[in-house]
């Protein structure tokens, strides 16, 4: 089990000078390998339908000089065979294109070393904090030209801005980096930066070991992310059969944030939308004055605040809503909604004029833009890993099912009942009449009530494979 913990860091002056400067020499090294991972990108793709190739079809030397061909390992290297013998050694010469690809993370990992030669500036960085930057390059990077499973690829990596560029990671700390100094405060004893007090409000749980560290800078203070391990602790919670009294079936919305099965709701609190007028106060306020001057800093600051305030506000309820929801039940069954599948732009709907000329119709984005802002401020996705997690500390379930056509769909007959977004309510033939998102929880809960374990997850459509099974009368093995 995995759990990340944050602490507020409280750096004496001097301290934050040199976590500043950390932040920005990573910043720097952060855009320079992006950058030569452009100049690569750029330099050797092709069209996709020119020619399908994704490694270089020009040799390594023509088009980048920079590169060498070769790198020889510096020292002994940490993994080892079974008689103790380390599997690569000191001198080991290794190819730094294998198969047509160049190594990349590799090269930039070697090459840091020219770095600190160059520019002395990071002799005073840590060098795993320094390692850490060019693989955060790799993952953003890798992210950006190979598809995941889904065949979905992110967005082109940024080069950041001062105020894009927050965080870096100590990769390797261990419990007894926690540690008290001469006047008993807790502090973490960071490489290079000293015994950084920390304000200590929670406890590392017993058993858990600390593995990482990141430093981040939120809107005007620090704080430390540590990532916490015990193998010992599994990930999944026993697992609890889904019967119609533990269980609880749950719609998520914009008007009413949880709708649940048994008619209950709770209100969405719409917080980001509470503090707009606020915001776009600000917002204008900011646009007046000289960009970097004093007065701009000050509502630069204000307006991060407030959007700090909001998020907080936000997961705050989001647990206590989780809290109160599994005080009725012991398993949740939640629909498995990706956010951003949710938040596309509408498809563009177009036709030919009189003149043979394309011409754009309305299709909607405006209002879709609309919803798109109020379903990123309920942030159903963050209560998703908000439900798992509490699920995991109470000892309870959450099931996920499959959304698609939960809300057509009739709980009670299974039969089909189209609506619009706009039509709030739900009757059938068979005589149920009720809200629309009732009927949806009603539905969500009855899909969940079919699961069974190791089966995936579950949908409507093995809902209504089993209707027909039933109705041809033949008994369905539980
Ligand atoms: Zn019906």
């Amino acid at each position: 089990m995995q759990l990340t913990y944050k602490y507020r860091l409280k750096p004496t002056k001097a301290q934050l000078g040199t976590i500043v400067a950390h932040l920005e020499l990573c910043r720097r090294q952060y855009n320079y390998r992006l950058s030569e991972r452009f100049r690569w990108w750029e330099s050797t793709r092709t069209p996709v339908n020119a020619c399908p190739l994704t490694a270089s079809i020009v040799s390594v030397e023509e088009i980048y000089q920079n590169i060498p061909l070769t790198r020889v390992q510096t020292r002994d290297g940490r993994k080892k065979d079974e008689s103790g013998n380390p599997l690569t050694r000191k001198g080991d010469v290794f190819s730094n294109v294998e198969g047509g690809y160049v190594q990349w993370q590799a090269i930039q990992l070697a090459d840091l070393k020219n770095t600190k030669k160059l520019f002395p500036d990071y002799k005073a960085l840590n060098s795993q904090v320094l390692q850490d930057v060019v693989n955060r390059v790799e993952t953003s990077f890798s992210n950006f030209t190979t598809p995941d499973k889904n065949g979905n690829r992110r967005g082109k990596p940024k080069f950041k801005g001062f105020d894009y560029y927050k965080s870096f990671t100590y990769p390797q700390l261990d419990n007894l980096d926690i540690i008290k100094d001469e006047q008993n405060i807790i502090c973490v004893n960071l490489a290079k930066i000293g015994q950084v007090p920390m304000v200590f409000h929670r406890p590392i749980p017993t058993g858990f070991t600390v593995k990482t560290g990141t430093v981040i800078r939120e809107a005007d203070r620090w704080y430390i992310a540590l990532t916490l391990e015990d193998k010992a602790v599994p990930v999944t919670v026993a697992e609890i059969q889904p019967t119609d009294e533990n269980t609880l079936g749950i719609d998520l919305g914009i008007t009413n944030y949880v709708y649940l099965s048994n008619g209950e709701r709770v209100e969405n609190p719409r917080f980001l939308r509470r503090y707009a007028e606020k915001l776009a106060r600000l917002q204008a306020k900011l646009a007046s004055r000289v960009k970097g001057s004093k007065p701009w800093q000050v509502i630069k600051s204000k307006i991060s605040r407030l959007h700090q305030f909001v998020a907080r506000a936000r997961l705050d309820f989001q647990f206590k809503t989780a809290h109160e929801l599994f005080r009725k039940c012991d398993v949740l069954v939640v629909e498995d909604l990706s956010v951003k599948n949710l938040t596309r732009r509408a498809k563009a709907k177009t036709d030919i004029d009189n003149n043979g000329n394309l011409v754009y119709l309305p299709n909607g984005q405006s209002a879709k833009s609309g919803l798109n802002k109020s379903m990123l401020d309920a942030a159903h996705g963050q209560f998703a890993s908000v439900l798992k997690y509490v699920a995991w500390k109470l000892g309870k379930n959450v099931l996920l099912v499959n959304p698609k056509g939960t809300s057509q769909y009739c709980w009670n007959c299974l039969n089909k009942v189209s609506k619009e977004l706009s039509e709030r309510c739900h009757s059938c033939q068979c005589g149920e009449s009720l809200e629309r998102d009732e009927n949806s929880a009603k539905l969500i809960k009855k899909i969940g009530l079919i699961h069974q374990s190791g089966g995936g997850a579950s949908s409507l459509k093995k809902a209504l494979a089993q209707r027909e099974i039933e109705a041809c009368g033949l008994t369905v093995l539980r």
